[in-house]
C-alpha cells in the first residue's frame, strides 16, 4: 500500500488545516508514493528512532512532533535535526508528523486520549478554534466538468483533503443562474489555497465565491478538553489516580484548595496558554505540562495546576495512533516504538 493512502486516512482524522500557524505537520521526509513496508509510531523522530525503524524493517515513521520546524540550510550533521533527516533520506525512511492538527480534534485527539485515561465524562473542547470561515462558491456546468476531469487525472492534493466533503456538500442552485452552489466550513488560512486549486482545476477560470466568518466556531475543533468525574473526590484521591492513570513517578502542582475535584481540564504538551479558559470553564484542576516557575502563580487560588511533564502527558498518543492505524489497515505491520524518547530525566 502507498504511503499516500495512510496519509489521507490520518488527515481525515486530523486535517492539516487544523494545525497551528507555527507548526510543520505533514510529510516531512520522503515520497508519498512510497510503498509501505512497515510503520513505526513515536512521539519524537530522533536518530535512535530512525535506527529502530531500520532494525524493525519499517520505512515509515509516524511521529507526533515534527523533527523539522524551521528551514534547514545545511545538511552537515552538526545537530540532531540535520542528522535525523540525513539518516532518514540515506536509508529511504519517510517521516510524517501529526502534531497540533491531532491536538485540535475532538475525537481521537491528544487531549481526548488523556481525558479517556482519566475516565472523564461530558467532554468538550476547552478552547474551540475561532478562525473558521464559511466558504460558498459556485461552479457552472463547464467548470464542474473541468474540475472533475482535473481531479480524476491528478487527484486532490493531500493538503485539500477536506475538499472531498466539500464537493459532497452541494447545497443547491444559485438563484439567477444554472450554477451549482457549494458550501463548507474550513480554517481561514485554507481559503486561498482552496480557491487557487479550484481556479487551476477549472482551467484558470474565475471562481465566484464568498466567505463569512463563522461565529461559532467549530466546537469540535480546538485546543484542550474539559470533562468531569462521576462524583467529586478528594484532591489526594485524584492525585493518586493521576499518577496511576498517567504512569507518573511524580508531578508538580500548585497549592491544594479546599474544594473537592470533579471538573478537570487537560491539554497534552505545553498547555499553559489555556489556563484562563480552564478557570473560566470552572475546572477544579488543569492537567498539562511545561509550566515555568512564575506561571504557577497564575493559579491564584482559583484552580490547581498539575504539570505532569510534556512527554508523560502525550505518551498515550503513540497507542492512540497505533490503534487507529491497525484498526483501519491490515496489509502492513505497524509498531509502537520501544524507545522512550523523553529528553528529561528525573533523579
Ligand atoms: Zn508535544
Amino acid at each position: 500500500m502507498k504511503l499516500n493512502k495512510l496519509i489521507k486516512y490520518l488527515e481525515s482524522i486530523a486535517p492539516l488545516s487544523y494545525q497551528e500557524s507555527y507548526d510543520n505537520a505533514g510529510l516531512i521526509v520522503g515520497d508519498p508514493n512510497t510503498s509501505i513496508k512497515g510503520v513505526l509510531i513515536c512521539l519524537d523522530s530522533t536518530e535512535d528512532i530512525i535506527k529502530e525503524a531500520r532494525k524493525r524493517k519499517c520505512n515509515v515513521v509516524i511521529a507526533h512532533h515534527p523533527i523539522v520546524f524551521k528551514g534547514l540550510k545545511k545538511f552537515n550533521g552538526k545537530n540532531y535535526v540535520e542528522r535525523t533527516v540525513m539518516q532518514a533520506i540515506k536509508h529511504d525512511i519517510c517521516i510524517y508528523a501529526i502534531h497540533t492538527n491531532l491536538d485540535n480534534v475532538y475525537h481521537n485527539g491528544v487531549s481526548s486520549k488523556i481525558a479517556e485515561k482519566l475516565k472523564l465524562k461530558n467532554l468538550q473542547i476547552l478552547a474551540p478554534k475561532q478562525n473558521m470561515v464559511k466558504l460558498q462558491f459556485y461552479l457552472n456546468p463547464n467548470q464542474i466538468h473541468a474540475f472533475q476531469n482535473a481531479t480524476s487525472r491528478e487527484g486532490i492534493p493531500d493538503s485539500l483533503s477536506n475538499l472531498h466533503s466539500l464537493l459532497a456538500a452541494r447545497t443547491g442552485l444559485k438563484e439567477d443562474a444554472a450554477e451549482m452552489k457549494y458550501e463548507t466550513t474550513l480554517a481561514k488560512n485554507e481559503v486561498s489555497q482552496v480557491v487557487h486549486f479550484l481556479q487551476k482545476a477549472t482551467g484558470n477560470t474565475s471562481i465566484d465565491y464568498q466567505t463569512n466568518t463563522v461565529a461559532n466556531i467549530n466546537a469540535k475543533v480546538g485546543s484542550g478538553m474539559i470533562g468531569s468525574l462521576n462524583k467529586p473526590i478528594l484532591t489526594s484521591t485524584f492525585f493518586k489516580r493521576l499518577k496511576e492513570d498517567m504512569n507518573l513517578s511524580g508531578f508538580r502542582h500548585t497549592a491544594i484548595l479546599s474544594k473537592k475535584i470533579q471538573k478537570i481540564a487537560v491539554c497534552g504538551g505545553a498547555g499553559g496558554f489555556l489556563l484562563p479558559e480552564a478557570i473560566r470553564a470552572g475546572a477544579d484542576v488543569f492537567v498539562t505540562a511545561d509550566y515555568k516557575y512564575h506561571e504557577f502563580f497564575d493559579a491564584d487560588g482559583q484552580i490547581i495546576i498539575a504539570d505532569i511533564g510534556h512527554y508523560e502527558s502525550e505518551q498515550y498518543t503513540i497507542e492512540l495512533l497505533h490503534g487507529l492505524i491497525t484498526k483501519k489497515f491490515s496489509n502492513f505491520a505497524s509498531h509502537c516504538t520501544k524507545l522512550n524518547t523523553n529528553p528529561v530525566f528525573y533523579y
